[in-house]
């Protein structure tokens, strides 16, 4: 095996090493068909298995019921910050946005350009720390769906649980898709871009309840449908057929791993230890609070900035990597997806107990 560091990025993240393995052998050769696969037709049967199988272990995995379509798109989740409201949001109709994050914030500024947009929860004030409970905002009769952002990657919260709300859900699932348990049939739209969580850059997971999908307005751009791409099963144009394929290893991984219930109880168990060691010193300073926080993204500051400095550059020493935090919230972040190992976050726990030793405030 290859020497490999822990790599604790935000995303690009770190992958299954088995599914890293499996794509170096198959880029030289295809299932023995003397083409690499990213040099074979996307229409071929044996690439079109590809994306069938991937489909098929997504509905699986996350038990997507028959009434919902699986697209493999292009352009990033930030992409679907306009193709939602301008596919799902007719002219001078409503949506409400819950605002917890500079993802949900983008999002929000595209949906204005398409209608009108009720912010009816926003933690910007206080640096996003949180998500909301349901009793905290109130949303429309006339809204036509509520979104909300699942995990918010940089701030490191998360919605424990989804709203209950009797309105119609579209969430960005980009840094917690296939993490843990839930219900599908809540939500009319739920996408991730696959970088966080389920492979590379260059797909976006989209599904969408199929009645929603005669609602685009006439004017749209056929690339910029749903339908277009409903109706021809993710190939009106060529696919990113490489990430879809990666996906589809990852998601063959993810099954004999024991499926989603087995890896939500591994990642509660990882984020656990992390915030064990937060919780347990004054030194290290949760961002996120406690009720709000992700078991995807650890965020918390040490004592001085310079501390913080001193410390991602040891811990890379050491081969703990990517654990500088985003600008907006600054200190460390440790993002512990589905594929990062747990020996990695004890790891970084036993070299939080060191650096707080010998480096005192
Ligand atoms: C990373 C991220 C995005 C942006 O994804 P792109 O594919 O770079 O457009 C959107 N939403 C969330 C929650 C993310 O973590």
């Amino acid at each position: 095996m290859v020497e490999r560091v822990y790599n604790f990025s935000p995303g690009p993240a770190v992958l299954p090493y088995e599914v890293l393995e499996q794509a170096s052998r198959d880029i030289l050769n295809f299932q023995g068909t003397g083409m690499g696969l990213i040099e074979v037709s996307h229409r071929s049967k044996e690439f079109m298995a590809v994306t069938d199988q991937a489909e098929a272990l997504l509905r699986e995995l996350m038990r997507i019921p028959d009434n919902y379509k699986v697209l493999f798109l292009q352009g990033g989740a930030s992409s679907q910050f306009f193709m939602v409201p301008m596919n799902l949001l007719g002219t001078g109709k409503k949506a409400c946005y819950l605002n917890t994050g500079t993802w949900a914030k983008k999002a929000i500024k595209e949906a204005k350009l398409f209608g009108e947009v009720e912010v009816a929860y926003s933690s910007e004030e206080q640096n996003f720390v949180r998500v909301p409970q349901a009793s905290e905002y109130q949303i429309s009769d006339d809204a036509e769906y509520l979104y909300l952002v699942s995990n918010n990657t940089i701030y490191g919260t998360q919605f424990p649980e989804f709203p209950k709300a009797d309105k119609m859900l579209v969430c960005d699932m980009s840094s917690d898709i296939l993490s843990r348990t839930f219900d599908v049939s809540q939500f009319g739209l739920i996408f991730a871009g696959a970088q966080k969580n389920l492979g590379p850059a260059g797909v976006t997971i989209v599904v969408i309840r199929e009645d929603l999908l005669d609602r685009t307005p006439p004017n749209t751009p056929t690339m910029l449908s749903y339908k277009t791409h409903a109706d021809k099963g993710s190939m009106f144009n060529t696919p990113p057929c490489f990430a879809v394929y990666i996906v589809g290893e990852v998601l063959k991984w993810l099954k004999k791993t024991g499926g989603v219930e087995a890896i939500e109880k591994i990642n509660r168990e990882k984020a656990a230890l992390l915030y064990a060691k937060i919780d347990e010193s004054a030194y290290y300073r949760g961002h996120a609070e406690v009720a709000s926080r992700s078991l995807m993204n650890v965020t918390f500051n040490l004592p001085t900035k310079e501390l913080e400095a001193k410390f991602v550059a040891e811990a890379t020493a050491i081969g703990l990597n990517g654990l500088k935090g985003h600008r907006s919230v600054g200190g460390c972040r440790a993002s512990i997806y589905n594929a990062f190992p747990r020996d990695g976050v004890v790891k970084l726990v036993d070299f939080m107990r060191k650096f707080e030793k010998n480096n005192p405030a």
